[in-house]
């Protein structure tokens, strides 16, 4: 299994990185984990547009699925058009939301290129990836996942404050992908988002081999991040994730 960090911006975009966009590879099937502001442009260096097989939408912020629009024109559009329909994961109001979203009446909607399946905790056979959603701790329905393939497993938070469940979908990772969008100070809010202790934490308590810092918003240090996540017990390696950043883990 291959993981290429398409867009590590928490929030909304930065100067170097798109919103959340991480693609998986593994047996030639190309899953995206959420399509967020920005990521349809950076995902053309790493995959042709047509060439995407599933998506899976963590939650229905904008940072994690808002070009989920631009990719309806291209799949509609496009110069070999129409094209399959492309499955979508994702909580239940995807349809109508990202169609407002869009411009579009719900009927037809963007269901002309999109499949949209409604996420439920539980797991789901996707080409040669097993994917376990459980809902983890941020405002809205939002799902980490917990992705298998050829014995490795790759997982990803979404945006969550600190959650048991996100220990769970991560024992024994190979590799936990997990949001780091607060630097350590006093008041911050609970139930949000995490800190790059809280990350590093969870990494440990699920005994990941791997931990890699995501969703790093623009107005934060990145050191502060990582200053932060070196206090938090985890003994393995920690890196901050870098748009076009590469992990083979076979
Ligand atoms: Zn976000
Ligand atoms: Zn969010």
């Amino acid at each position: 299994m291959k993981l290429t960090i398409v867009g590590c911006s928490g929030s909304y975009p930065g100067p170097d990185s798109p919103a959340s966009c991480y693609l998986l590879e593994a047996e030639g099937f190309r899953m995206l984990l959420d399509l967020g502001s920005g990521a349809l442009g950076a995902l053309q260096r790493h995959v042709g547009l047509y060439d995407v097989d599933a998506v899976c939408l963590s939650h229905l912020h904008a940072d994690h699925c808002l070009d989920i629009c631009g990719y309806h024109v291209a799949r509609t559009y496009g110069p070999d058009a129409p094209y399959p329909l492309l499955p979508v994961y994702a909580p239940a109001d995807a349809p109508a939301r990202l169609s407002a979203a869009y411009g579009m009446p719900d009927e037809p909607g963007l269901e002309t290129a999109f499949d949209f399946v409604p996420l439920t905790p539980g797991s789901y056979e996707i080409g040669p990836f097993t994917l376990t959603a459980g809902l983890v701790n941020h405002p809205v329905e939002a799902y980490g996942f917990r992705v298998t393939s050829g014995g490795r497993t790759v997982t990803y938070s979404g945006d969550t404050g600190e959650s048991p469940e996100l220990v769970k979908l991560a024992d024994g990772a190979d590799l936990l992908l997990c949001e780091a969008s607060f630097v350590e100070r006093p008041g911050l809010p609970s139930g949000l988002h995490l800190t790059g202790r809280q990350a590093a934490e969870h990494a440990a308590q699920a005994g990941a081999g791997r931990l890699v810092l995501t969703h790093l918003v623009p107005w934060n240090d990145r050191s502060d991040v990582m200053d932060d996540a070196v206090r938090g017990g985890f003994e393995g390696p920690i890196e901050l994730a870098r748009s076009g950043a590469v992990y083979d883990l076979d």
